[in-house]
């Protein structure tokens, strides 16, 4: 990349921070992706992938694999307090979890792409919508336009605050962890509160569910990890005994076998729960996170594409506990998600002032060049 070239990725990446979009609202933002690529003559272009998400498809004239690179379209539902000159513009919104870098990364790819096209197979960027919330990923697979570019490999990257900068982490098998939010509802009857005899109060199961889910773990053998995050019993009404309770719990694992598990021991301490207060239970989920399997393959075309490129690499032992839906891809097709240090003392990811680093905007762009070489140059 010529500094020129660096300079218009972090404007462009500066530019998208200042407009952050909620998962499933990235309309604004896809818009921003079109409109760079409109200079760099891709031979396909895929629109509305599974909401807002966009690809862009490069041909090479020989045959060969198809291989994607993947970033997100989303921002947070958090208020930007970075006070930089390109801070969020859209209140109560910010690119706090790097996704703006991300996207400032592939169009680099995309730049590449143009000047110096594949000689062999395919290469697909996307912009996903919706990572944060969990559903995006699956939802580009169920999008029947998928089928027309389906990949043979993928990769992605996430920023990693409190890791050196340009550090490339990677790790072969699970690489993120399987996650999903348990919504549990709880009914019984309410009654005066001078009279709490005559109701069916959840207060006791409520408070028995709070310890004991997220002491279900303990006697898995897996890593596994139960936290309550949010919970509310009845009204506030004093002269009302509650009749009703919502619990909300994240529960996560490292593999998906593990998570399934949890999730059946969870419910199954629910209704047990229920039924010995004589509570009516429903239990849903939302946000789920498949594990993130980086594939062997796929995790050394990464790993020897940093070599080559004389990077600063990290091999971690356990996967993070944090979760991507990436992880849907990782179901499809040979994947590999690796992490890029974004600096010791920065912010982590989702905090109110994190700015992804326009530094290793370069590496990023490097590493996924050379990790096309093997099949298409
Ligand atoms: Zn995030
Ligand atoms: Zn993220």
């Amino acid at each position: 990349m010529t500094q020129k070239e660096l300079k218009s990725l972090t404007d462009f990446r500066r530019k998208l921070h200042q407009y952050p979009e909620l998962s499933h609202e990235e309309k604004g933002t896809a818009k921003m992706v079109k409109d760079f690529f409109q200079a760099l003559d891709p031979a396909k272009k895929f629109e509305n992938l599974g909401g807002h998400g966009i690809a862009f498809q490069f041909d090479g004239k020989e045959a060969g694999p198809t291989t994607m690179i993947r970033c997100e379209l989303d921002g947070l539902p958090i208020e930007d307090l970075s006070e930089s000159k390109h801070a969020s513009k859209n209140d109560g919104k910010s690119h706090t979890c790097g996704h703006d870098g991300h996207m400032a990364i592939v169009a680099g790819v995309g730049v590449h792409l143009f000047q110096h096209p594949p000689e062999k197979g395919k290469v697909v960027l996307l912009f996903q919508p919706a990572e944060e919330t969990g559903e995006g990923a699956e939802k580009v697979i169920n999008d029947k336009t998928y089928q027309d570019f389906k990949p043979d490999y993928a990769f992605a990257l996430h920023n990693l605050p409190g890791y050196p900068e340009n550090q490339v982490v990677i790790k072969k098998g699970s690489f993120a962890a399987a996650s999903t939010g348990m919504i549990i509802k709880l009914t019984g009857k309410t009654s005066h509160a001078a009279h709490p005899e005559d109701g069916i109060s959840p207060s006791l199961a409520m408070s028995t569910l709070m310890v004991g889910l997220p002491l279900l773990p303990e006697s898995m053998k897996n890593f596994a990890l139960t936290t309550v995050v949010h919970a509310q019993l009845g009204k506030r009404a004093f002269g009302t005994a509650p009749g009703d309770a919502t619990i909300m719990a994240t529960l996560r694992s490292h593999d998906n076998e593990t998570l399934a598990d949890l999730r059946s021991y969870s419910e199954a301490l629910v209704h047990k729960v229920a039924e010995e207060n004589k509570l009516k239970a429903e239990i849903s989920y939302t946000e789920s996170f498949a594990a993130t399997e980086n594939s062997e393959e796929a995790y050394k075309l990464v790993k020897e594409a940093a070599k080559r490129l004389k990077l600063k690499t990290k091999n971690i032992r356990l996967p993070f506990r944090w979760s991507e839906d990436f992880g849907h891809f990782s179901k499809e097709t040979k994947t590999a998600l690796f992490g890029l240090g974004a600096g010791k003392k920065q912010p982590q990811l989702h905090e109110p002032t994190y700015d992804f680093p326009d530094e290793i905007i370069g590496t990023g762009v490097g590493i996924f060049i050379e990790t096309l070489k093997e099949f298409h140059y």
